[in-house]
């Protein structure tokens, strides 16, 4: 059977294996296709797709946008664009620019409620990833005894609203969704479930989007539904993926969730 995961992080980012273990992964699990969907980088390319040839695995071109919203952040999926594209490269340059400065910014929240970080830790792993952001500072905490889990540090101190978060310099979903038109991709609304503000959803459903993810790593039927049903109304085309980030996320596998390959191929057209 053909099954795509369409939506999971590599070690370019916040997940923890390599692009090339995780090509290896895709295919002892039995994925037929597969996007590397990293935060803000499409560096996991250049090693991801030699590895997906050799492994006869088809690999879409993928990558995930932060944009804020009136300080909520929501995530973006860019599919099927070209990996030569100038908008492309550019925004991520800008973004893991504003992440260094924002990073810095969680870690003097961090330091105000005592829970001292040295930036020169935080400098160390900028200097080996190409996106780093509150996962990692997650890590951090956990290693200094600061909480006990990834899961508690976002629970109390990094997640959206919590007292050390910090949304960054924000960036607009409008100006995203162009990036990726311009360089001949298509965007993506990614786990729209977490957009929690009613209002604010009905605004980014109004957006230029060419899809919606509807099936997503622990959504019931139910849930899907939801969005299968957005998407019909709006003629969207469907994603689906795990967000598979390895030891990051322990409890989601890769393939959890996936699309079949009639969706594969309405999305991925032009670079697998
Ligand atoms: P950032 O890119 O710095 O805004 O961090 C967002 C990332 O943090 C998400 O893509 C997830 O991988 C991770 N994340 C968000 N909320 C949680 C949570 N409650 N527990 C663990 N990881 C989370
Ligand atoms: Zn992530
Ligand atoms: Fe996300
Ligand atoms: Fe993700």
């Amino acid at each position: 059977m053909f099954r795509a995961d369409l939506h999971c992080h590599t070690s370019c980012s916040d997940g923890t294996l390599l692009p090339i273990e995780l090509i290896s992964l895709a295919k002892k699990m039995g994925l037929s296709g597969l996007s590397i969907t990293d935060h803000d980088s499409i560096d996991a390319y250049e090693t991801a797709i030699p590895a997906a040839k050799e492994e006869a695995l088809l690999l879409g071109t993928g990558v995930e946008f932060s944009c804020s919203h009136n300080n909520i952040s929501v995530h973006i999926l860019g599919y099927d664009f070209s990996l030569e594209s100038r908008s492309i490269k550019e925004i991520c340059t800008m973004h893991k620019a504003r992440r260094q400065v924002r990073n810095r910014k969680i870690l003097k929240k961090l330091e105000r409620l005592n829970l001292p970080i040295p930036e020169a830790e935080l400098e160390k792993i900028e200097n080996s990833k190409k996106t780093v952001g509150r996962p990692h500072i997650a890590q951090l905490m956990v290693e200094k005894g600061y909480v006990g889990s990834i899961k508690d540090a976002f629970s109390l101190y990094l997640g959206d609203n919590k007292p050390c978060y910090d949304p960054g310099e924000p960036f607009c979903i409008q100006e995203t969704i162009d990036v990726i038109h311009e360089a001949d991709g298509k965007a993506f609304i990614a786990h729209p479930h977490l957009i929690e503000n009613g209002k604010l959803l009905q605004e980014v459903l109004k957006m230029d989007f060419d899809g919606i993810e509807c099936y997503y790593a622990k959504f019931s039927p139910e849930k899907e539904k939801r969005w299968l049903k957005i998407a019909k109304e709006r003629d969207w085309l469907i994603s689906g993926g795990s967000d598979f980030h390895g030891g990051m996320k322990p409890q989601i596998a890769l393939g959890s969730s996936w699309v079949d390959e009639y969706t594969f191929y309405k999305i991925f057209q032009k670079y697998v």
